[in-house]
């Protein structure tokens, strides 16, 4: 392996150039697919605080962020592939981002397929839920 650091969402910028930026200032991400970047690598390093305020307030009490971390800290996740975006521009008000993130559990592949939709909630994007 060579010594260039990898972001967990894939990019070769390295972490510390690429998904730290929005974990430590949300409005940061100015597309939907850069938050769904940053939210999939605190998926991968556990940061459930970015993972709250990443989503949005009306549906954040659906989730369970420390079961939800727990689950994700069991698996090894391989990759973010995003598939399709739709909206979700510095311009827009909402998005949608299709997505596949690979991830092994108990050795074996497996593929979280979903559509995400995105809203800003007071400017920044936030997760909203499933489409
Ligand atoms: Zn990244």
């Amino acid at each position: 392996m060579s010594s260039k650091e990898i972001c967990p969402c894939g990019s070769d910028k390295g972490y510390k150039n690429c998904c730290s930026i929005p974990h430590q200032n949300i409005a940061i991400a100015v597309t939907s697919e850069q938050l769904m970047h940053s939210r999939y690598t605190a998926f991968v390093l556990g940061k459930g605080d970015f993972l709250m305020i990443s989503h949005h307030s009306m549906t954040r009490s659906h989730v369970n962020i420390s079961e939800l971390i727990r689950w994700a800290q069991s698996m090894k996740w391989m990759k973010l592939e995003i598939i399709k975006t739709q909206d979700g521009g510095p311009n827009d008000e909402s998005g949608i981002v299709e997505f596949k993130a690979h991830f092994k559990s108990r050795g074996k592949k497996e593929v979280l397929h979903q559509r995400g939709k995105f809203i800003r909630e007071y400017g920044n994007w936030v997760y909203f839920g499933l489409e």
